[in-house]
């Protein structure tokens, strides 16, 4: 198996580790990541990862002792209203995820490791769900946001007139801590 095979599923054949290591990457629907038992979908407030988007992982799974480690990063789409105008915007979260698989997991530390399979699913929703922007998201439209109705606009000009600091968008810092995060690694490299 190339690394460069791009898999549809996230449960991990263990007989494919070989010499201890593996390199998974996986495209699945967000649908696939529903928990099995309640069917939530992910979301935080207003902010949720539309189901027929793709989630795409890139993990680099390690045996160690007593178990596996998988380190790679998540990447996802969101949909959400702007706080201004609800606008529905689209985003992207990217994050990275390094956790411990063990056949006996600690609760809330680790993540439960078949005889057979890695199943990464519980992981990957977790981690994407931490992630999703949890501040008011705003369209990038100047004051007043052209989409808003013009009574509100008014009022929004009035409040933004006060001298308070522009609200940063959420993608921007989410992007900014990336780029250090890259830029973290590219020094130490
Ligand atoms: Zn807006």
């Amino acid at each position: 198996m190339s690394k460069g095979d791009r898999h549809g599923s996230l449960s991990v054949p263990l007989r494919l580790i070989s010499d201890g290591q593996l390199a998974w990457s996986a495209t699945v629907p967000a649908s696939a990541l529903l928990d099995p038992e309640s069917r939530d979908v992910l979301r935080i407030a207003d902010v949720e990862v539309p189901l027929d988007s793709d989630v795409d992982v890139a993990v680099a799974l390690e045996l160690i002792g007593g178990g596996l480690s998988v380190a790679g990063e998540v990447t996802a789409a969101w949909r959400g209203p702007c706080a201004r105008c609800w606008l529905l915007l689209d985003g992207e979260v990217r994050t990275a995820v390094r956790e411990v698989f063990t056949s006996e997991p600690r609760e809330g530390e680790q993540y439960r490791l078949g005889p057979e399979y890695a199943d990464l699913t519980p992981m990957v929703r977790e981690a994407v769900l931490l992630e999703l922007p949890i501040e008011a998201i705003r369209c990038p439209h100047p004051e007043p946001c052209p989409n808003l109705p013009a009574e509100l606009a008014e009022a929004s000009e009035e409040a933004s007139e006060g001298g308070s600091a522009e609200l940063a968008d959420p993608r921007w810092e989410a992007l900014e801590a990336l780029e250090a995060l890259r830029g973290r690694t590219d020094e130490t490299s």
